[in-house]
């Protein structure tokens, strides 16, 4: 099961993106993630990166897609994986057809979560005040200036890959603003909803 999850910055990837792992058994591959540990460890694309992460702007194309290629390539993703934060821009998804058709495979389904605006920035500035009260390190890029960066970003260079997906008949949109489990459901059902009947029984739990 090759899955994309697309939504804007707040929209609750990270999370849905954790249970459809437990439920499908494919790893997250979160390009978020990756960079950030790319900072903290201080490799040579991680300083690179880290001053375009703190103003919330995208990272360069061919760096992500780099990452991302090496990554498939681990053989824990060799079943399947799901894809956070990444493809971003039109270029990515276009990037990410070429190295999937390289290696022979292809996206079984895209899966968009819808939130508006406003519900995002108070989830925002939700997760830094619950972050400051546990005493756990607040992201530097969850801030209420730079996130309104993020959502513009999001806005300009991240909306038009819904439309390249959609335009591929592989895209589904959920409603963010539900309650955790009725989303992480409607993200199953469309998931189970693009693959072959034959390959549901091997791929889920
Ligand atoms: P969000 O909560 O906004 O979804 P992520 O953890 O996915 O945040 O990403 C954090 C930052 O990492 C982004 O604001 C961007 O600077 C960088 N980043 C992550 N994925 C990509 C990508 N596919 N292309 C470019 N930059 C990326």
């Amino acid at each position: 099961m090759r899955l994309v999850l697309l939504g804007p910055p707040g929209a609750g990837k990270g999370t849905q993106a954790t249970r459809i792992v437990d439920r499908f058994c494919i790893p997250q591959l979160s390009t978020g993630d990756m960079l950030r540990e790319a900072v903290t460890s201080s490799t040579a694309s991680g300083l690179r990166v880290k001053h375009i992460m703190d103003r919330g702007e995208l990272v360069p194309d061919d760096v992500v897609v780099s990452v991302i290629a090496n990554r498939i390539d681990h053989s824990d993703a060799a079943n399947g994986f799901i894809l956070d934060g990444f493809p971003r821009t039109v270029g990515q998804a276009e990037a990410l057809d070429r190295e999937l058709a390289v290696r022979g495979i292809k996206l079984d389904a895209v899966l968009e979560l819808e939130v508006d605006e406003d519900a995002l920035l108070d989830r925002i500035r939700g997760r830094a005040e619950e972050a400051a009260r546990k005493g756990e390190p607040v992201r530097r890029d969850d801030n209420p200036e730079v996130f309104k960066t993020r959502l513009e970003v999001y806005r300009e260079q991240t909306a038009p890959v819904t439309e390249y997906y959609r335009s591929r008949g592989l895209l589904s949109i959920v409603d963010g603003l539900q309650p955790i489990d009725v989303v992480t459901e409607g993200l199953t059902a469309c998931a189970l909803a693009a693959l072959p009947s034959h390959q549901i029984r091997s791929d889920v739990r």
